[in-house]
């Protein structure tokens, strides 16, 4: 059995395979496995409760925007995917169907939805008859499959879960209007939540949704100096509209088509946090999505033990009544050191350890996952400490984050320049270029980096194609990506 698929037991530093870490902390923290299907995994408690927290927090903010929650099926008529010409053209290759079922041929093939367009707009047209049903703000959470060649474990299943909002409205400023503000909800809560700071822009024509008009993306950079493109809002204009025939008739009486929008962020987020936060002692959880935020461990000799423990349940309850995720470690069969390194390796932002001596001087120690520092703190302001060193900790991963970022994100005028930096490290490369489909495409072939996107604020604008010299109509991140 090769060792990605084993029992992990010494995590491979970063610097000596950075892949190779991925996968061990992914497994030793247990947050997946694999499943006998290739590319799917099973998403263990521990990885899926990091999920949960993201759609909790996502879904409130879709919520508080005026989208409502409904759910879709899985399957979806093979006919429906030719009606949009492009979007068959760029999911067919992924698109994994049903022809047999019960023991017979299906009369019509089902395809395994690898994302609903035409589920929706086969539904929005028969929901839609007027300016009055309009909007129309949906989102579903679901799991959907694209049979991809290339997989890794959360950044590129086979089957993924994600949130998909499919909107309708009237105008194209309405849509164009959801589909900003939705880019905005995904860069603040990766951002703010996640801490993970993100490039926003617009995809090149090449890298779009199929089907859509424009995509917009938020861009992330991991630890290895890859990107990851971590959330899409697509303006869809009225291209589904018109396959599915969704009309409505207008303030005037007359007969449009709407125009539409969809958006989505999936499981990927969470590879994503693990390459961004992650170390040589494994995963590092910013404490707004850390399933645990504080571990209390009870220290000192077997004499004072039960006195410790005892006291640490008083303030393992004021914690949680104050709202923090805390859990208490009382094992007696395994030492503090060990379990220092236990939660170390799992990510957990803070520690707090508290021993006969600390009690009888009425405080606690409080440990920082990231900074290291050790806080000697009152048990009187306990629950305040500790909110307030989740707090720094998240500032801190966040500007670690971009300080990363930032010192990898170099700006190149030619594509020689850009090919002998890529020789020595990956990173993110700022570049004119003259919107041509062949100097793209030169890029990707020469160096493998993708456009990432058009970002909408740069500190830079570039004159001339990285390629041909010729006057640049964009300044664009390219990146290698997972
Ligand atoms: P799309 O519908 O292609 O715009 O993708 C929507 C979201 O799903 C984006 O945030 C993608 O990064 C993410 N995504 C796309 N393909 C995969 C995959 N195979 N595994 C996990 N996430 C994915």
């Amino acid at each position: 059995m090769s060792k990605d698929k084993g029992f992990v037991t010494e995590i491979t530093p970063q610097s000596e395979d950075f892949s190779r870490w991925y996968i061990d902390v992914i497994k030793k923290a247990e947050l997946m496995d694999y499943s006998p299907v290739r590319g799917c995994i099973v998403f263990r408690p521990e990885g899926y409760e990091l999920w949960e927290l993201c759609q909790r927090e996502l879904d409130a903010r879709f919520k508080e925007t005026g989208h409502r929650n409904a759910y879709f099926p899985l399957f979806i008529p093979e006919s429906f995917f030719q009606k949009e010409k492009e979007h068959v053209e760029g999911f067919n290759p992924e698109l994994p169907f049903v022809t047999e079922a019960g023991g017979e041929q299906l009369e019509e093939k089902l395809a395994i939805r690898p994302t609903s367009e035409t589920m929706f707009g086969h539904m929005y047209a028969k929901w839609i008859q007027s300016y009055r049903d309009l909007p129309l703000l949906i989102n579903q959470w679901a799991n959907v499959v694209r049979w991809e060649k290339r997989t890794l474990p959360f950044l590129r299943t086979s089957e993924f879960l994600w949130q998909e909002g499919h909107t309708a409205h009237e105008t194209e400023e309405e849509a164009r209007h959801e589909t900003m503000q939705m880019l905005e909800i995904y860069r603040d809560f990766v951002e703010n939540f996640l801490a993970i700071p993100v490039i926003t822009g617009q995809k090149t024509p090449s890298e779009k949704f199929a089907g859509a008009v424009d995509t917009f993306s938020i861009e992330a950079m991991m630890k290895d100096g890859r990107a990851v493109q971590a959330g899409t809002s697509h303006y869809l204009g009225t291209n589904f509209a018109k396959a599915f025939e969704i009309k409505f008739l207008d303030r005037e009486n007359t007969q449009q088509y709407v125009h539409t929008t969809s958006w989505g962020v999936s499981t990927r987020l969470i590879g994503a946090l693990i390459m961004v936060h992650g170390d040589d002692r494994g995963l590092a959880l910013p404490p707004k999505v850390a399933p645990t935020q504080v571990v209390m461990i009870p220290i000192g000799p077997a004499k004072t033990r039960d006195a410790v423990i005892a006291r640490t349940d008083e303030l393992y309850a004021e914690l949680k009544k104050a709202g923090v995720r805390v859990k208490v470690d009382d094992r007696a069969d395994q030492s503090p050191g060990w379990k220092f390194n236990e939660y170390e390796m799992r990510g957990v932002p803070v520690r707090l350890e508290l021993g006969p001596r600390d009690m009888e001087n009425g405080v606690a120690v409080l440990v920082s996952r990231i900074s290291g520092e050790k806080r000697i703190v009152s048990e009187e302001n306990l629950v305040e400490e500790v909110q307030k060193m989740l707090e720094e900790t998240h500032q801190l991963m966040f500007e670690n984050a971009k300080r990363f970022r930032d010192e990898n994100f170099l700006s190149v005028d030619t594509l020689d320049e850009l090919k002998a930096d890529m020789e020595q490290r990956r990173g993110f490369y700022l570049a004119g270029w003259c919107g041509s489909n062949a100097c793209e495409h030169q890029v990707k072939e020469e160096t493998g980096a993708t456009s990432r996107n058009i970002p909408f604020e740069t500190e830079e604008k570039k004159s001339k194609c990285l390629v041909c010299g010729e006057a640049a109509e964009h300044t664009v991140v390219f990146a290698r990506a997972y």
